[in-house]
């Protein structure tokens, strides 16, 4: 494999970092708060403006056509320039690569450009109260009338829903389990929505509950019935490269090593260097599952190993800092990192369900 950039490459990192020392803003309220999710929305325009918000999306949907491999490049430069966690991130990157390969060119035109600037802001809205690992448990069911459906249920855990303007999710339409299940939009606007405190005490969820709110035919993603496939494409998306990408674990390493040098115990400047080095292997790997995709192969159930390595990578770098912070830590960001951080191996599938999943999938361990 060929671990050089091209010459194209370069310069799109140069131009890349160059556009980010000077707009990217300082640290921004949190996105869970309605003036952090404005000030959030309103850097998404402006990275917009400037067309990186979706590098890797096609130039008529706002993006500039870039390779998988020079997005990963963008995020590199992303995270190393501190810029602020995506408010849109349920939207570009699980929603959008399904309405690219299952919608239809209306319902790309008027969805994508809007979510790359930020104008929608999208909501996953999968989680069900008793449907979470096994979610082809869910009863949120939705029923034909005149010109569209209407949807009924509980869903829950759903990250930003609670500022956000629309949602996706899944639906029964008839059948069981797997079968039957439909893939929705819908304006959040009509669905009652109740925000949930997560661990920092922030409306960072929601519940939301659905009684017969109305979705016309054109928030049908891909066919009646064909839910489950299309959710499954998404959790490949989430899991494998999209949602955390290793810009994000390659910045939080070089901060990390720069604590553990100025608190001088070797133990765990040793502890550090190893996590930067865990993060620079991810960082390969994922190079490496960029070109198999940019090949023509699916990332399939391989993504499971990525997202146990990154969730589990992420709480051992922020429980360092704890360590070595100490009482100082309440004063930095690297707290929130940590709270969150604990999430990790929770959100995008948990990681007992990873590991089954690699066990019987990828390594064909009997049940
Ligand atoms: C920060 C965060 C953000 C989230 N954002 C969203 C969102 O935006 N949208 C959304 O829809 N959901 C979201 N979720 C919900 C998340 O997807 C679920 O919490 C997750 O799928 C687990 O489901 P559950 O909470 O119902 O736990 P359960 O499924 O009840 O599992 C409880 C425990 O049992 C284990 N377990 C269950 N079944 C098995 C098994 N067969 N083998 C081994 N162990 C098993 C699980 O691994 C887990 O440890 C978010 C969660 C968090 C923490």
């Amino acid at each position: 494999m060929d671990l050089d950039f091209s010459p194209a490459e370069r310069d799109f990192r140069a131009e890349v970092r160059d556009w980010l020392s000077t707009h990217a803003p300082g640290p921004l309220p949190s996105m869970d708060t309605p003036e952090g999710f404005a000030a959030h929305r309103a850097w998404e325009a402006r990275l917009a403006d400037a067309r990186l918000s979706v590098v890797s999306w096609p130039e008529e949907h706002g993006g500039r056509g870039a390779s998988l491999i020079e997005w990963l490049i963008f995020e590199e430069e992303y995270w190393a320039a501190g810029a602020p966690a995506r408010v849109t991130q349920n939207g570009i990157f699980l929603l959008a690569p399904c309405l690219m390969r299952f919608g239809t060119p209306e319902q790309r035109a008027r969805w994508l450009p809007r979510m790359a600037r930020g104008d929608d802001v999208w909501a996953q809205a999968w989680s069900e109260p008793e449907a979470g690992s096994d979610l082809a448990a869910l009863t949120s069911r939705a029923e034909p009338v005149p010109g569209g459906w209407r949807l009924y249920g509980h869903k829950t855990w759903s990250s930003r829903a609670a500022y956000a303007s629309h949602g996706f999710g899944l639906f029964r339409t008839s059948g069981t389990r797997h079968k039957g299940l439909t893939y929705f939009m819908f304006h959040l606007d009509d669905v009652a929505v109740r925000p949930v405190a997560q661990l920092d005490g922030l409306p960072g969820f929601a519940e939301l509950h659905f009684d017969g709110v109305f979705a016309d035919e054109s928030m049908v993603l891909g066919e009646v019935g064909e839910g489950w496939r299309i959710a499954m494409a998404t959790t490949s998306s989430e899991r494998g490269l999209t949602l955390r990408s290793p810009g994000r674990f390659l910045a939080t390493a070089d901060r990390l090593v720069t604590l553990a040098r100025d608190a001088g115990d070797p133990a765990l400047a040793d502890r550090a260097a190893r996590c930067w080095v865990e993060a620079e292997a991810y960082r390969l790997h994922t190079f490496g599952t960029a070109r198999t995709i940019m090949a023509g192969a699916e990332v399939g159930t391989a993504a499971s190993m990525g997202k146990v390595f990154w969730s589990e990578l992420d709480l051992r770098m922020h429980a360092l800092a704890m360590e070595l912070l100490g009482e100082r830590a309440g004063e930095t960001p690297w707290l929130d990192g940590f709270l969150f951080s604990l999430a990790g191996p929770i959100y995008a599938g948990t990681n007992e369900i990873q590991r089954n999943i690699i066990a019987e999938r990828v390594l064909g361990l009997p049940r």
